[in-house]
């Protein structure tokens, strides 16, 4: 874990307007705790009924407030009005910091990155959701891989204190500063840290989702493992978890890790994400992981 500079914490030109890539569940997280912070955001994705789901997520995640008492139907038409969904890259030269959280495969993430660089401002800085893949190669898609870093949340957004802001190779002070300032923005709790797959959380992640999958294979049974977890402390048990992370997700995030690390990912031949995956049973979001969801 780095320490940002201070100094270039406190010049740091503020992040008033920004945009996220990919309205799934991250980035409709992204954008509905960017606007109940007061930071506008633009929410770009590939077809409307993407977009409507980030729309979706945002106004559930309202309705709940409202239902607890923290907010009234005025705030919450007022917070709806600071997500712009969009197709396209239109307004973009304006917006002071991107969020790209689309699928986690690094030929779609580099081939997006450069495309969104060419619709910002020079100074616009760049930062990417990845869960494992490597900022130093991302940036290798960009002319300017000093305005890029990784900002990654966790899920669920909105609940979730942690960011991890990952310096790349190239990552200026500048980007990480920002990408701090605006994390802060967020109400979130932001730590700078060096590029590795998996970063920090997901580097004790995976080997321990990597685990169970063993545990799987020798016979044991993934209620159970969820039971047994729960009684440990745990909020949730791994199959759980995976469910809710997306299995596709899991995946890709998988692989990058059994590459990165192969002597701590015991990695010979399929496991049950693989399996689940090749089943297209991508967990809650489409209704069926582990677990069946109605
Ligand atoms: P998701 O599948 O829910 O959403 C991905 C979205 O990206 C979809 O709406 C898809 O239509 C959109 N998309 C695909 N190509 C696009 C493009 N060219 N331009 C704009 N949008 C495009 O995935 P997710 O779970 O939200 O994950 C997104 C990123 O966040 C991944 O890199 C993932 O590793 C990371 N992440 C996920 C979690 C998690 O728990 N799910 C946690 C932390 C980080």
């Amino acid at each position: 874990i780095k320490k940002v500079s201070k100094q270039y914490e406190k010049d740091a030109a503020p992040v008033k307007k920004t945009a996220v890539l990919g309205a799934g569940i991250m980035g409709g997280g992204v954008a509905y705790q960017s606007a109940s912070k007061g930071v506008p955001i633009l929410m770009k994705d590939i077809n409307d009924k993407a977009l409507q789901l980030g729309l979706d997520e945002a106004t559930k995640l309202l309705n709940g407030q409202i239902k607890r008492g923290k907010m009234d139907a005025q705030q919450m038409a007022k917070v709806l009005t600071q997500i712009t969904p969009t197709l396209s890259y239109g307004d973009f030269d304006r917006v002071d910091l991107v969020v790209e959280a689309v699928v986690e495969n690094a030929k779609v993430k580099a081939s997006v990155l450069a495309d969104v660089e060419k619709a910002v401002s020079p100074d616009t800085i760049l930062t990417s959701n990845t869960s494992t893949i490597s900022i130093t190669e991302l940036a290798k898609s960009l002319e300017r891989p000093e305005n890029f870093c990784g900002m990654h949340f966790f899920n669920p957004v909105h609940r979730m204190p942690l960011v991890e802001v990952i310096r790349g190779e190239k990552s200026s002070e500048v980007a990480i500063a920002r990408t701090v300032a605006y994390a802060k923005a967020m109400g979130k709790t932001p730590i700078v840290v060096n590029d590795c797959p998996g970063f920090l959380v997901n580097r004790v992640l995976f080997p321990y989702f990597a685990g169970f999958s063993l545990l799987l294979r020798d016979g044991a049974d993934f209620v159970q493992v969820d039971k047994v977890m729960e009684r440990f402390g745990w909020p949730m048990g791994p199959a759980y978890l995976l469910d809710v992370v997306g299995i596709d997700t899991g995946h890709h995030a998988d692989s990058v890790m059994a590459q990165g690390f192969p002597d701590r990912m015991g990695h010979e031949g399929e496991n049950a994400i693989d399996r689940l995956y090749q089943l297209q049973r991508f967990g809650q979001k489409n209704n069926k992981g582990f677990y069946r969801y109605e």
